[in-house]
């Protein structure tokens, strides 16, 4: 490792646009080689290339489809041949498949993709990068879950997507408990309502560059600080 990749290596998921593209950028910013990830190869590489460009640090783009446990099997073996490191890993990728369908009206079908994605796609991924992660000094998790996903404030419609996200945030607690012993900092986050392709046409108007910071400040906590939590803009919410 190079001094000037002393912060670590960061992989991001969904970081072709939205919040992923600026968790990206904010990584970069602060020292960190970044592997940008999306499941569109051409978009991988150009916006990996943007960021570099615009960071001065080295942002590599990275193919990866995470309902498509073929597309993590082979990212994680790329990953573990070349940089061979990995510190911080930010499960963004997501989809909204079923936003304002009525729980008592269920959609089966978009429940399930938006599991796929959402729970399964993100844990499936962790536990395949978590070899890696183990060799880290300062191994840090974050899953980007939502508000929607808080069981203790949860609302109706939009079943998939709320319990997707709920399941995420079961996975962030059961993590964090099991990897305490091995340094690993592990929360959910909600970035709020951000003004991106999927809160925009929602009505949000919170800029991403707000959104991506309180991810951004779990992805890069000191040692010692919180894990298992569930945060917004850096302040604990209720699971
Ligand atoms: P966008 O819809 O703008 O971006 C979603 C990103 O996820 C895209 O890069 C998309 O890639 C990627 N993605 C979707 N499915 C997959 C997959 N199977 N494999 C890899 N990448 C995939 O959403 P946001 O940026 O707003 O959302 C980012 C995260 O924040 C999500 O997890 C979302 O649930 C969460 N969130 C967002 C809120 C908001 O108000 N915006 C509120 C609360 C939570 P592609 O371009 O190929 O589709």
């Amino acid at each position: 490792m190079s001094a000037e990749n002393e912060a670590g290596v960061a992989l991001v998921t969904g970081a072709n646009r939205g919040i992923g593209k600026e968790v990206a950028r904010q990584l970069a910013a602060r020292g960190y080689q970044v592997l940008l990830a999306a499941r569109d190869s051409s978009q991988a590489s150009a916006v990996a290339e943007e960021l570099t460009a615009s960071t001065g640090q080295q942002v590599r783009g990275l193919t990866l489809d995470i309902s498509d446990p073929a597309s993590i099997a082979a990212a994680a073996e790329l990953i573990g041949r070349d940089p061979g490191r990995l510190d911080v890993l930010v499960n963004n990728a997501g989809i909204g498949s079923d936003f304002g369908v009525a729980g008592v009206d269920p959609d089966f079908d978009a429940i399930q993709r938006a599991l796929d994605t959402n729970f399964y796609g993100s844990y499936r991924l962790t536990i395949a990068l978590l070899g890696l992660l183990r060799q880290s000094a300062h191994p840090r998790i974050v899953n980007v879950s939502s508000g929607m996903g808080g069981v203790n404030e949860m609302g109706g419609f939009s079943p998939g997507y709320r319990v997707s996200k709920a399941a995420l945030n079961a996975v962030t607690r059961i993590l964090a408990t099991e990897l305490k012993e091995e340094r690993f900092l592990i929360n959910s986050a909600c970035p709020g309502f951000v003004n991106t392709d999927m809160g925009g046409p929602m009505g949000a108007t919170k800029p991403v560059e707000d959104g991506a910071a309180g991810i951004v400040w779990l992805a890069t906590l000191p040692d010692g600080g919180p894990t298992g939590g569930f945060f917004r803009d850096g302040a604990p919410i209720a699971f």
